[in-house]
């Protein structure tokens, strides 16, 4: 067995260690929208107090931290000494954020959203009302809270709209169309994988015909028993029928 080496302990004075850096400055490139933290002041750290309490304290009988044990830590409020300020507010963005809660720039996201939508619907294909439940067995409407935003009659859409929205509600002119997405058994790719453990070449020995038999099993079963999904597309848009809704 090799013989065991313990780790080489070493002390650090930490006076001396700070001294070193008494005289240095920090250097803060700042972009546009940064600023020096003003908790930690720029230096990325602060003191933690690190409070604690001691049992059969009969000092402090009621579970209270009133014990100390400072630390030196990083700063909570700043990554590396640095804040983001929102050009808008004019107020911190919260460490961790991308994007300030402020009214100005949720107004700005609505606005981006609304601009990818309409980017979206003016390319999409265009269908008559009719095309659901007949080119298209499910639509598609992202705030309609059932079956996951899937519906595939206009008469459950009208339906939920008039339980979940007043009249001032905006009404979308259109929703978006659906995909189907079937169930796939392919002989070739079966044969394929069953044959990776045997020798080298063995895809090679089964013959085209036997493995076009049992595409021709797999197609029939598929027909029989196979299993559709629906996605929702940006590339067909229907129409809602709002002239055959009714309020009351
Ligand atoms: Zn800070
Ligand atoms: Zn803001």
């Amino acid at each position: 067995m090799a013989e065991f080496n313990p780790p080489e302990r070493t002390l650090i004075p930490i006076a001396n260690a700070f001294k070193k850096l008494w005289n240095c400055d920090l250097v803060k490139d700042l972009r546009e929208n940064e600023e020096i933290c003003p908790v930690c002041g720029g230096t990325g750290i602060v003191i933690v107090d690190n409070p604690y309490g001691l049992k059969n304290d009969s000092n402090y009988p009621n579970g209270a931290f009133p014990y100390k044990n400072y630390s030196i830590s990083f700063c909570k409020n700043c990554y590396n000494g640095v804040i983001r300020i929102c050009p808008d507010c004019g107020q911190q963005i919260p460490r961790g954020y991308l994007k300030c809660s402020c009214a100005a720039e949720q107004e700005r996201q609505k606005e981006q959203a609304i601009k990818v939508y309409m980017e979206r619907l003016a390319n999409a294909e265009k269908h008559a009302p009719s095309a659901l439940g007949d080119e298209f067995y499910y639509a598609y409407y992202d705030e309609y809270e059932r079956d996951e935003g899937y519906f595939c009659g206009w008469d459950e859409f009208f339906e939920w709209w008039k339980n979940s929205h007043d009249l001032s509600y905006e009404k979308p002119e259109y929703v978006w169309g659906t995909t189907e997405i079937h169930m796939c058994l392919d002989a070739n790719d079966i044969i394929d994988s069953a044959c990776e453990d045997l020798y080298e070449d063995a895809y090679s020995n089964i013959d085209s015909v036997a493995i076009k038999e049992m595409q021709d099993f797999f197609d029939k079963w598929l027909k029989e028993h196979g299993l559709t999904a629906y996605e929702f597309t940006y590339q067909h848009a229907i129409r809602v029928p709002w002239e055959e809704y009714e309020d009351d």
